[in-house]
């Protein structure tokens, strides 16, 4: 499939998401253990005032989605969980319900990449998919236009998952392409759709290399540019040094009114204020694809960490699609289903093509 859509003037693609109602059952247990904090800074100089309750509430919910802290399973954990995943089931359990509601729909799938297709790894440059995995994800392109949606700069994505045939939105969604037209296209051919921070590309590469001066003291920190948004890797840093690393994110920071600070999984993410992210992102390539209004579009986003959350929401704010949470522990999410890890993932991936390949 070809898309045509320019982006002139991207605040076009901008939406004023509201909230979604709150779902009143299932997650409170989970919110009284402040399992997810919300830690997002509205925007300035990564925080401003308060610095150094924001930096411990960053620090401690790294802690907690850090899967090498989960305690034995109390039994109340266990109840946890259980009420969890009765609100947000197996996305291989409600296979059928999932191509039932495709009946006359397209399909359209959207996937993270970290943790989501490939496993959580110490040196987030050798965070590699397997061929498997590789395979799955060129089939299902095959069936329905699929897209990745990472955090990580669009190249470098680009680069783990080799398929050429898939639509790749890099930097949270702020640097989408499409596919390559053809076999014989060059690497790079493919029109730009859509980077709408390009004007703080200095400014990134400024706060860049301020954050690699600041860090160095720090034994296995590290920062990767990522084109339109910056993470510091707190995965192969000493526990006992994140406050100190995340103070001095904060500090570089603070010159930067324009710039954001967010907290995933082991990392800070560093990004522009303007208001695009992964759910600005899918709403846009599904509007390239000509799904902007349509009711026979199925979206199916699957991913793992914070920022795909903008994405669930989109979904939900829709009321199209379902969103599938990446996840072994129970999670605050507005996913509609779950699966456990990347090979799970990949079993769905199968799934859905064997039951194309039985229709057609
Ligand atoms: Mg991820």
């Amino acid at each position: 499939m070809t898309i045509t859509v320019a982006v002139s003037n991207p605040t076009l693609f901008s939406l004023a998401v509201p909230k979604p109602p709150p779902d009143s059952t299932g997650y409170i247990t989970i919110l009284r253990k402040k399992f997810l904090k919300k830690l997002e800074t509205s925007g300035g100089g990564g925080g401003g005032g308060g610095g150094g309750a924001k930096i411990n509430a960053w620090v401690d919910s790294m802690r907690a989605s850090s899967p090498t802290h989960k305690s034995a399973a109390s039994l109340t954990e266990t109840q946890d969980q259980n009420s969890w995943i009765i609100h947000h089931p197996s996305a291989l359990g409600m296979f059928e319900q999932i191509t039932n509601a495709s009946n006359g729909k397209q399909i359209v799938i959207f996937m993270d990449y970290d943790g989501t297709l490939s496993p959580i790894v110490e040196d987030p440059d050798r965070a590699f998919m397997t061929n498997e995995m590789r395979d799955a994800v060129r089939d299902v392109a095959k069936y329905f236009p699929t897209a990745i949606v990472s955090g990580r700069c669009r190249a470098k994505v680009c680069n783990f998952v080799r398929l050429s045939e898939l639509y790749y939105a890099g930097s949270h969604g702020m640097d989408i392409k499409g596919p390559a037209k053809g076999p014989k296209n060059k690497k790079g051919n493919q029109a730009v759709l859509c980077q709408p921070a390009r004007e703080f590309l200095p400014m990134i590469d400024e706060v860049y290399k301020a954050l690699i001066e600041k860090t160095k003291s720090i034994p296995g920190a590290k920062v990767e540019h990522n084109k339109f948004c910056i993470s510091v890797h707190f995965r192969c840093v000493d526990e006992k040094k994140w406050t100190v690393l995340a103070e001095q994110v904060r500090t570089v920071l603070s010159g930067y009114p324009k710039l954001r600070l967010t907290q995933g999984r082991k990392v800070l993410e560093i990004r522009p204020t303007i208001k695009w992210d992964k759910g600005n992102a899918i709403e846009f390539l599904l509007e390239s694809l000509g799904y902007a209004n349509a009711k026979d579009v199925l979206p199916v986003y699957i991913g793992d960490d914070r920022t795909d959350e903008d994405a669930f929401k989109v979904l939900r704010n829709r009321g199209q699609g379902f969103g599938i949470l990446v996840s072994k522990t129970p999670k605050e999410t507005n996913a509609s289903y779950s699966l456990q890890e990347p090979s799970e993932v990949m079993y769905f991936l199968q799934r859905l093509v064997e039951w194309k390949r039985s229709l057609l």
